[in-house]
């Protein structure tokens, strides 16, 4: 059975569905066990995380249960924390940590999809004039999505002089982390930190569609709703975004094509470059990364 310092919130659940009204996995699966209420409803009459792998697994940790429910249930947590239960090969796999400090200011965490674009990671961080940190804990990363074990040395070491620096994180699931683990320390997803660059703020247009990163936004959501209104009023483009402004994330094809449904951007604009992948195989017209919206 599920038990966690989470574990007195999914009592909680009253089933009002609201999150399932969210929730792209069961969008997909139009199956109540496949939603973030089916499985609170499970603990609640006693079911195990083995009884739950099905949908554990099949959740994108997209967030966008948690700001819809009303108990305010930490829906992530507990779905992250029960994955971590189940019997898996998942491991932490730990990259070459370089000897000495980090250097000193700014640090930009990119994660593994900026990395995978050596010529993107360029142009992030010409754009935000930030040095990149060597060890940006993307083997923490993968072990928070896949409920692999996170080594207690690893963590401090990759931790070890963070707190109080600003950060821009371009994991969406370890920029939730950090914000439990360095509660000193200024952190940023990318999407804000770039949204707040006045060349890339200039180049969005009206006719863009605009795709928030739903990881990001959602675990930080009472605080960045504000800052989407405003790039929103600044620059009139468009936003994935439903249902009382939360997000819908493009998880697969078939969730960007439901997000695309009706509509008929100039551009499409996106955060996360896993997403950008995604679109660009559905979609008819150009898709950019912020970073990218500078020189186009
Ligand atoms: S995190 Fe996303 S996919 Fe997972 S249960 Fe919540 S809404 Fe559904
Ligand atoms: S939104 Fe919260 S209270 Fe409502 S069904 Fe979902 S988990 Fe339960």
């Amino acid at each position: 059975m599920y038990s966690s310092a989470h574990s007195r919130e999914f009592p909680a659940c009253s089933g009002c569905s609201l999150c399932r009204l969210v929730c792209p996995m069961w969008r997909s699966h139009r199956d109540p066990r496949f939603s973030p209420e089916g499985l609170a409803k499970a603990l609640q009459c006693g079911a195990t995380a083995a009884e739950l792998a099905a949908p554990l697994d099949a959740c994108s940790f997209c967030g966008a249960c948690d700001p819809v429910c009303p108990e305010r249930i930490d829906l992530t947590g507990m779905i992250m924390e029960l994955r971590r239960q189940l019997p898996q090969s998942a491991t932490t796999v730990n990259v070459p940590v370089p000897p000495g400090p980090a250097p000193a200011g700014a640090l930009l965490l990119p994660g593994a999809a900026l990395r995978a674009d050596p010529a993107l990671l360029t142009r992030v961080k010409g754009l935000l004039g930030i040095a990149v940190a060597a060890d940006d804990g993307a083997d923490i990363a993968q072990a928070l999505e896949t409920g692999g074990a996170i080594d207690t040395p690893r963590q401090r070491a990759f931790l070890r002089g963070l707190d109080g620096r600003t950060l821009v994180v371009g994991d969406a699931l370890l920029l939730r982390q950090l914000r439990r683990w360095l509660p000193a320390a200024r952190l940023q997803g990318l999407g804000e930190a770039l949204g707040n660059v006045g060349v890339i703020r200039r180049r969005l247009a009206s006719a863009d569609f605009y795709v928030i990163e739903a990881r990001a936004y959602h675990a930080d959501y009472e605080r960045l709703v504000g800052h989407y209104d405003g790039l929103r009023a600044d620059t009139g483009c468009a936003m994935n975004l439903d249902l009382q402004r939360i997000a819908i994330p493009a998880v697969d094809e078939a969730e960007a094509r439901w997000m695309l449904q009706g509509r008929r951007p100039a551009r499409i604009v996106v955060e996360n470059p896993a997403e950008r992948e995604i679109l660009r195989r559905v979609a008819d017209v150009p898709v950019l990364h912020l970073a990218e919206l500078a020189e186009a």
